[in-house]
């Protein structure tokens, strides 16, 4: 039976973070990951490209952890943000900020980023076997044993980085959520979080239409970030991020101009060129296909001149584009989402150092937590911080 100081089991990005850190303070660690290769979630945040953190403030990134993103005050004050790009910087990784923060490889290949992380695991001497599974793990004194289907391991303590139960397909599958069970560790109610919004009627004629910070309305909360039409409804971080408020059917609100009240619209499309259509006048603030959508909403001929609508009629346009009611069913099922909302409960986790207060030696850290953040880097953060913080201390 081989024996270990640190035994971490998970190898997403808070999973190698940990063994990083804790091979880094001198700690003989070994990593178990189920599947061939490690980082199999991580390589499709960003669209492939593997969005590693987020540039902005500490207070930014902790509003964009609405799960809970306070918890990670203490966890932030020993590893950031800006501590994530400094270690991928000085691994000799190029990054390159894109908008609303979001930082990227500057290969724009996921695979650069989990390379690094591999480098310096095989850098600072973790141990890492993949096609491994935990299938038990039980404490006898203050020693943990691990067990996979061929062997089995001890270590004083143990990082569990299991992930959150989405995408079950990438190894996701819950199994920290079931250790947990297993030590009488409780844990919070698990729900679909940052998941794209099915309409009762998804609009076929607007599918692929990508619409810059518009502003949703859902259940009183307010969200301005970039919207998708689908052909099942709707997607991109502004539906993502209205997921969270969503619990059964309901009426969500679009705002196409946020910036303007419906009179400052009303008054800018009554300064428009009067002779030209208003197809033509209304270019430069619709896409045409989303005009054409609107105009016929609001029974306007696309060919009309503008000097021939009465004001009533340009209200109707300025009421359907600040006020625009979309019929919405249902999120997507927790495992079609992107991220788990609910885990282990933060209550009985040691936030200096991510350890269980109820199983000394026992440490939780990435989304197996309940801690849920937005798309844009915002979880990747939390995984590698609280993989950093545990792994160190
Ligand atoms: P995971 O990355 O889920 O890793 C857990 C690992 O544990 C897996 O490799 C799994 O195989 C392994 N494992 C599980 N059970 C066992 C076992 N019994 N034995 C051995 N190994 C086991 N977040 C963002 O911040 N920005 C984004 O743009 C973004 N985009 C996303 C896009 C998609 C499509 C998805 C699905 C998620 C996205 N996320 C994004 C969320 C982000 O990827 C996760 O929050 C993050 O990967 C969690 O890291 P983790 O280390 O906690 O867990």
């Amino acid at each position: 039976m081989k024996k270990y100081d640190t035994i971490v089991i998970g190898g997403g990005p808070s999973g190698m973070m940990a063994a990083i850190a804790s091979a880094y303070y001198g700690h003989k660690t070994l990593l178990l990951e189920k599947n061939r290769r490690l980082g199999k979630k991580l390589s499709m945040t960003g669209g492939g490209r593997c969005n590693v953190t987020n540039n902005g403030s500490l207070d930014e990134i902790i509003e964009n952890i609405p799960g809970n993103g306070r918890f990670l005050h203490s966890a932030f004050s020993q590893f950031d943000n800006q501590d994530i790009i400094t270690f991928f910087k000085d691994a000799g990784v190029k990054l390159k900020i894109e908008d609303h923060g979001r930082v990227f490889p500057a290969s724009d290949k996921s695979a650069t980023i989990i390379e690094t992380l591999l480098k310096k695991m095989s850098e600072y001497g973790v141990t890492s076997l993949t096609k491994t599974e935990v299938t038990s793990l039980k404490k006898t004194d203050d020693l943990f044993t691990v067990k996979t289907k061929d062997e089995i391991f001890q270590a004083s303590r143990v990082i569990v980085a299991t992930g959150g139960k989405t995408y079950p397909s990438t190894g996701s599958t819950g199994f920290g959520h079931e250790i947990a069970r297993r030590f009488n560790i409780p844990l919070t109610d698990f729900h679909p979080s940052e998941s794209p919004l099915i309409m009762e009627k998804p609009i076929k004629d607007l599918q692929g239409i990508s619409l810059n910070d518009v502003e949703l309305t859902v259940n009183k909360k307010k969200i301005k970030h970039d919207l998708l039409f689908t052909h099942f409804g709707l997607s991109g971080p502004a539906a993502l991020r209205a997921s969270t408020f969503i619990q059964q059917a309901t009426m969500i609100n679009l705002d196409l101009f946020p910036e303007m009240t419906k009179s400052e619209l009303l008054g800018h499309f009554e300064s428009l060129d009067r002779n030209k259509s208003l197809k033509n006048a209304l270019k430069a603030d619709f896409q045409e296909r989303l005009l054409i959508y609107l105009l016929e909403r609001v029974n306007l001929d696309p060919q009309t001149p503008l000097k021939q609508v009465n004001k009533k009629d340009l209200e109707g346009l300025v009421e359907i584009s600040k006020k625009w009611k979309l019929p919405i069913e249902k999120t997507f099922s927790l495992e079609k989402s992107f991220v788990t909302q609910g885990g282990v409960d933060l209550k009985n986790i040691n936030p200096k150092t991510m350890e269980s207060r109820l199983v000394p030696g026992l440490y939780f850290v990435g989304e197996v937590l309940d801690i849920n953040a937005h798309t844009g880097g915002y979880n990747i953060t939390s995984a590698l911080v609280t993989g950093w913080v545990a792994g160190t201390n």
